[in-house]
């Protein structure tokens, strides 16, 4: 019997690098899983087919995380299908490295439509849903706190305004038995930041376990928090870095 059996959860990017370790993840602890992508059509298929393949629940939807009409939809498609929900993870986001003289209006737009604007509407109509025992995560970034290169200007932009959201969000909903938390994790070895791309010769230094994390080991954080066990942790803002920000 696992720990979320009976519960629907939504993880936001969910076909690929840590969204996709979540969804794998939560559907292992028995959630039904949609799992929404933009891009990668195949490959969210694919995760969704592997889990339902293993015994598990999963459903791939294409939703573009910026797109406020399109998340709204999406949400609403999957309580229609699955008949709850339980717990949202934002996962989804894009990550943009350029000296801030040269950053295009358009790319700032969709960095803030992506990471921030789809956060709060997926969250706002996740609690249209949610009830008691309800769970809110969203994966901020270390870079929230702490920046240790030039260039991510409005990626820390983004990942700030997410621990501030959770803190009052938190707030709101606490009286509901919701909970709301982010999970800030380091450098992990995913398509956005791969452990030998460009950004790993000047993050590595700074990672006390000398190595960059894997997706799983930010899933495990994060199952924690749709669980039952972490009832009292709300309006938290909890590290997976290897210690990058130690
Ligand atoms: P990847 O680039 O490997 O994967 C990104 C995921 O987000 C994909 O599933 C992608 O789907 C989805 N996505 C991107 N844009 C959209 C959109 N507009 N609508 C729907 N889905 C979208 O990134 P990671 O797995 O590395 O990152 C996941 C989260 O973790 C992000 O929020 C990132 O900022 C954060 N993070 C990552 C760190 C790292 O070192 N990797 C460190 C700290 C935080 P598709 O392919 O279909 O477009």
């Amino acid at each position: 019997m696992g720990q979320l059996d009976g519960k629907v959860a939504i993880v936001t990017g969910g076909s690929r690098g840590i969204g996709e370790g979540i969804a794998r993840r939560l559907a292992a602890e028995g959630a039904a899983v949609a799992l929404t992508y933009h891009g990668s059509n195949e490959t969210a298929e694919l995760v969704a087919k592997e889990i339902t393949g293993s015994g598990g629940r999963a459903v791939a939807l294409r939703v573009d995380s910026g797109d406020r009409a399109a998340v709204r939809e999406g949400v609403r498609q999957v309580v229609d299908r699955f008949g709850r929900l339980d717990i949202l993870v934002n996962n989804a986001g894009v990550a943009v490295v350029a000296p801030i003289g040269d950053l295009p209006d358009e790319v700032y737009d969709r960095s803030v439509a992506v990471n921030l604007t789809g956060v709060f509407t997926a969250s706002q109509e996740a609690l249209r849903h949610l009830g008691a025992g309800g769970r809110i995560i969203t994966i901020g970034s270390v870079n929230a706190d702490r920046v240790h290169f030039g260039g991510g200007s409005v990626y820390a932009l983004t990942k700030a305004g997410i621990a501030g959201f959770t803190r009052a969000l938190a707030r709101e909903v606490g009286p509901r038995g919701i909970t709301v938390n982010t999970v800030q994790p380091g450098p992990v070895d995913t398509a956005m930041n791969p452990a030998d791309g460009p950004f790993a010769g000047f993050t590595r230094p700074h990672i006390a376990v000398d190595r960059y994390g894997s997706p799983a080991e930010v899933a495990s954080l994060v199952a924690y928090l749709a669980g039952p066990e972490s009832s009292y942790v709300t309006g938290a803002t909890l590290n997976a870095d290897g210690g990058y920000s130690a």
